[in-house]
């Protein structure tokens, strides 16, 4: 890992000495799972349930928070069994799917979920015209039940082809009150109000925490480091973690420390914890 500035440093020390009562929060897309061009064929990197489950006898909670609909990241992540070995070491799971509108833990098993937003139907029946103008027609269109995510990392040029997309994508979802949420190579469209700032919130009140990691690599985790950046002025030990790619550096300015990809991350977390557990002797 390396700390981005000295604060840094300070940060991960201050963080270790309240691991017992802070939350670790992991995105899942290019945090814990390598990035794939076909989304459904992700899976998270073959070290980290071990690394978790390790990592959540040192901490208050360990949570990922991710805009994959919960029971996607559960089977893709393997996280049932995760959470079953979480669970009977005393410790705890959850799963923040969709955004944080959805949600799942160890100790509950089941994920709940909202109905999708009035906008999504409409928004959708619009859609195929809109990718017909934007040269856009073999875009991957994901539907995620509470979101759409139309994907252009499989198209000839998936840049250019996400720069004459946004536009038009965001007038059709403010048409349907709904909001845009762009991405590594992917916009997504979806329910206003939700954000992963509001998981790391709810974890941060529910549990009472010291303290808070957050790892994220992309846009979409920015609402999540700005909650985290308040606990820290609320005086918690906190640490953002940038997962960084050639690709994509959105978080980068924000992190107190960067490590490169999946693999990079869990070294963090395997570090955490033997850290974290000398303080304990
Ligand atoms: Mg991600």
């Amino acid at each position: 890992m390396e700390f981005i500035s000295a604060a840094g440093e300070e940060r991960y020390a201050a963080l270790v000495r309240a691991a017992h009562e802070s939350v670790i929060g992991l995105d899942f897309d290019g945090t814990l799972s390598p990035i794939v061009d076909d989304p459904s064929q992700a899976h998270i990197h073959p070290e980290a349930g071990e690394v978790l489950v390790d990592l959540a006898d040192q901490v208050a909670a360990v949570a990922i928070i991710t805009g994959r609909p919960a029971r996607q990241a559960l089977a893709l992540g393997g996280l049932d069994e995760v959470g079953d070995a979480i669970a009977a070491r005393g410790s705890q799971l959850h799963v923040f799917g969709q955004y944080g509108n959805e949600r799942w833990s160890s100790a509950h098993r089941r994920v709940n979920s909202p109905r999708p937003p009035h906008g999504l139907g409409s928004f959708l029946l619009g859609l195929p015209s809109l990718l017909r103008r934007a040269d856009a027609f073999d875009a991957f269109v994901e539907e995620k039940g509470l979101a759409v995510a139309v994907h252009t990392r499989r198209l000839a040029d998936p840049k250019a082809a996400f720069d004459r997309l946004l536009a038009p994508i965001t007038e059709l979802a403010r048409k349907n009150d709904l909001t845009v949420e762009p991405g590594r190579s992917v916009i997504e469209v979806r329910a206003p109000g939700t954000h992963k700032g509001d998981a790391v919130h709810t974890l941060a009140d529910e549990l009472g925490t010291r303290g808070f990691l957050f790892a994220g690599d992309d846009l979409g985790d920015l609402e999540a480091f700005t909650a985290v950046d308040e606990l820290r002025r609320d005086g918690q030990a906190t640490l953002l973690v940038c997962s960084s790619s050639d690709e994509h550096d959105a978080l980068l300015s924000r992190a107190d420390v960067t490590v490169e990809g999946p693999a990079g991350v869990l070294d963090l977390l395997r570090q955490l914890t033997l850290d974290a557990a000398a303080t304990r002797l």
